[in-house]
């Protein structure tokens, strides 16, 4: 069965054909502008392929309740020309296939969870850093929306009582995202992240404020498995840094196998990068599943 995924993201959207079991035939990717000038694209390639569902994982926030008027519409994006535009209608209008739609965040969570690293946990977060801070939640065989969809990239945190940027985030001055994202560090230091590699400092502080995150995460949702992913993941010298945070943190207050062993609680993606486009095809495979 010919199954459309497709990773809608800021800067690009990557489109792939592949079938129900997460076989990957076919990618390209399509630069993100204007939605006249963009959906086009995307809606000729999977109509050439002729796909019998798609499955959509975007960037938001995005309407989620199946319940409202504005169920698929990408709601208040800085970026004007999608604000509230309603990408699932089109793609429904053109294409007339079932198409399983969620955040781009909970796309990556639940490819992991049904392909990768999180396979058969009860509960598994996957949270990227990067533009942004987005944070997926999968508990018991499915992703946690309910009103929305978790913000859990704007929790605030403690900031180090020697950091003095303001933060990154228009709404927040001490949240995850606008002390941690790419950018935030890009605007503390006054260069970019990837520029950064070799100052200790920096990732010192940026595991700093991960691992205050994960920690609340754990003590709020269990999890059996955490995944970090995002451009600034690439950074791997973050990952033993942030558990060796975590554990001071953590002080002893929960000490289960899982936090007794950090190495394979807190870790890297495991899908070569493709977690995004096989969580795309599942949620066109659960979305054929409840048109049953
Ligand atoms: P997006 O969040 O836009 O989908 P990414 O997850 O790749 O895409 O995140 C891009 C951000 O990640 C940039 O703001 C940049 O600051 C940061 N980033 C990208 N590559 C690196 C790197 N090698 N090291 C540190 N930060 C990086
Ligand atoms: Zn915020």
């Amino acid at each position: 069965m010919k199954i459309g995924a497709l990773e809608a993201g800021g800067t690009k959207m990557v489109c792939a054909i592949g079938d129900e079991n997460g076989n990957i035939i076919e990618r390209i990717s399509i630069p993100t502008e204007t939605p006249e000038i963009t959906m086009p694209k995307i809606i000729e390639f999977f109509k050439a392929a002729k796909v019998e569902a798609i499955g959509v994982g975007c960037f938001g926030p995005v309407d989620l309740n199946r319940a409202s008027a504005q169920y698929g519409y990408i709601t208040s994006t800085p970026k004007l020309s999608w604000r509230n535009f309603d990408i699932l209608g089109n793609l429904k209008r053109e294409l007339n296939v079932p198409i399983g739609f969620d955040t781009d965040v909970n796309a990556s969570a639940l490819g992991e969870a049904t392909y990768g690293i999180t396979k058969g946990l009860d509960v598994s977060i996957y949270i990227t850093i990067g533009t942004g801070v987005g944070v997926g939640v999968f508990i018991n065989g499915q992703l946690l929306h309910g009103m929305l969809h978790p913000e859990a990239g704007h929790i605030l945190l403690e900031r180090h009582k020697e950091d003095t940027f303001g933060g990154s985030c228009p709404y927040h001055q001490n949240c995850f995202e606008g002390l941690a994202s790419g950018p935030a560090i890009g605007k503390r230091y006054g260069k970019s992240a990837n520029e950064l590699s070799d100052c200790d400092e920096v990732w010192k502080l940026e595991a700093y404020y991960i691992a205050q995150a994960l920690y609340n995460y754990t003590c709020m949702f269990s999890p059996n498995k955490i995944v970090l992913g995002g451009g600034v993941m690439h950074q791997k010298q973050l990952y033993p840094l942030i558990r060796e945070e975590f554990k001071k943190i953590m002080n002893g207050y929960i000490d289960t196998k899982e936090v007794r062993d950090l190495e394979n609680f807190i870790i890297a993606p495991s899908l070569n990068d493709n977690q995004g486009i096989l969580g795309c095809l599942e949620l066109a495979n659960r979305e054929m599943r409840l048109l049953l």
